[in-house]
């Protein structure tokens, strides 16, 4: 938009929205004389995306314009608050809105991926198809002076303290797989015909981003890239990749990565020149869950495997797992608790309980099944937030996204098996001692594991305030 002539801003909301800093933004569109507004959100900015937007219309009477991954799966629900959504990658469109609204009198409304609300109805143009030469677009702004972050109490210029040292960057776009709780799920029947899926950038544009960042921002310390799976390029790539960033980068560097996607060549020479964490999605230690719930094809024996190499390249690891889920049963449970124990230490859990996004295909049968019901209001109470995701929270129950839909299942009868996994979390834990958990669950023995849980987790907050003095 910049090279093309026109005055852009970045406002970042990070917390949310109230009378205060909604009245300060407000007053901030106004001086700076803007004249058309892109929200971007997923579903859980819905309701922000909502109150900012309304408040914009009533205020000041400018366009809206919404697009993200909300805007793509829900469409004409978005197009109840904004006059117009961006479907698909937006970065043809609004360059040719931003075109049209500022020289033609009437603004065109037969733009490619976007749809218009007008008096006579929604226009929905086509979408156009996938970009391949990703090289083509420029890096993300590094102008500061032009980016907004609001608090509680308004806005202030981004600074590079906003950055903790970290640049987070996406090598690709689109993914190999279509895990049936993700967006890509959907997303990829939406581009049918339309091009590659799958698109990765040349690894010189992205070392060059790379160099840019370090030489704007003299506080970076560590690289976050930020790709759904990082090592679907070939080996080659990787090849030129380690010597270009060992030599003109050199910070350590974190990484997103499938357990079907692993690769020891590659993730070895990502080691080699920075590569100190990396975040793998397991989800379950049930391969008919794996398989046939979640749509990933990966045997226990490979994910085990994987872990083993991890470990031995010396990487530091994050597991991702999935609770809640309507079609696991207890015994699915075990398999997972059985999983994690085969893992060679030390690692880190990350629990999440599963959240139904409209569109994806596991809400579509939760839908069909009887699990989960239409839940329209904007205001329904959500528990996104307020469910702690990770594992040692499963003691606290069974809280479930409740946004968007109701959910009609309970998972009570996995709520000890929870709890057991939660021992997993902590270090000195035998297997002995799991394994005694893991037979029964009685009253007695439920209430000796809280009472283990709540000592542990008292001793690592009481070690994290003593480390962080
Ligand atoms: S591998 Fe990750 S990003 Fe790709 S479809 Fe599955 S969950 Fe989504």
């Amino acid at each position: 938009m910049k090279s093309h002539g026109h005055k852009t801003d970045c406002y970042f909301c990070p917390v949310e929205f109230n009378e205060q800093n909604l009245s300060m933004f407000m007053q901030v569109l106004k001086e700076r004389a803007i004249d058309l507004v892109g929200v971007s959100l997923v579903t859980d900015d819905y309701p922000s995306a909502v109150m900012v937007t309304n408040r914009i219309r009533e205020a000041l009477g400018i366009p809206v314009i919404w697009g993200g991954a909300h805007a793509n799966v829900r469409p004409e629900e978005c197009l109840l608050y904004a006059d117009m959504i961006c479907r698909g990658e937006g970065e043809e469109a609004l360059l040719e809105l931003a075109h049209s609204m500022s020289t033609h009198e009437r603004t065109d409304t037969s733009i490619k991926n976007i749809w218009f609300k007008t008096d006579q109805g929604i226009i929905r143009n086509e979408l156009r198809s996938l970009e391949e030469d990703l090289d083509k677009y420029p890096f993300p702004d590094f102008d500061l002076d032009s980016q907004y972050v609001m608090d509680d109490k308004g806005f202030e210029r981004v600074n590079e303290g906003h950055f903790n040292g970290e640049y987070s960057i996406m090598a690709s776009r689109g993914c190999p797989y279509s895990c049936c709780y993700c967006y890509n799920s959907y997303r990829r029947k939406h581009y049918k015909g339309k091009g590659k899926y799958l698109r990765t950038r040349g690894i010189e544009s992205v070392i060059q981003e790379l160099i840019q960042a370090r030489q704007k921002f003299a506080g970076l310390s560590k690289i976050n890239f930020w790709d759904d799976s990082f090592v679907t390029r070939s080996i080659e790539d990787f090849e030129i990749f380690q010597k270009l960033y060992a030599s003109k980068v050199g910070l350590p560097f974190f990484a997103l990565i499938e357990p079907m996607a692993f690769d020891y060549r590659k993730i070895k020479l990502l080691r080699d020149c920075g590569l100190n964490k990396l975040q793998v999605g397991i989800q379950s230690g049930s391969e008919r869950v794996n398989r046939e719930v979640y749509n990933r094809p990966v045997s226990n024996k490979k994910i085990i495997e994987v872990a083993n190499l991890i470990n031995g390249l010396g990487i530091a690891v994050i597991y991702d797992f999935i609770f809640n889920n309507p079609y696991e049963k207890p015994d699915d449970i075990i398999k997972t608790i059985e999983l994690v124990m085969q893992f060679p230490k030390p690692f880190y859990l990350q629990g999440y309980n599963l959240i139904f996004y409209p569109g994806t295909e596991i809400t579509e049968r939760a839908l069909a099944d009887g699990f989960i019901a239409e839940n329209n209001s904007v205001d329904a109470s959500s528990t996104i937030q307020g469910a702690i995701n990770s594992p040692t929270a499963m003691k606290t129950g069974t809280v479930v996204s409740n946004r968007f839909y109701s959910i009609c299942y309970d998972s009570r009868e996995k709520e000890y098996l929870g709890l057991v996994f939660s021992l997993l979390c902590f270090k000195h834990i035998p297997k002995s001692l799991i394994r005694f958990f893991m037979k029964s669950g009685s009253r007695l023995k439920t209430s000796l594991l809280k009472a283990i849980i709540e000592s542990y987790e008292a001793l690592s907050q009481l070690k994290s305030a003593i480390y962080s003095k």
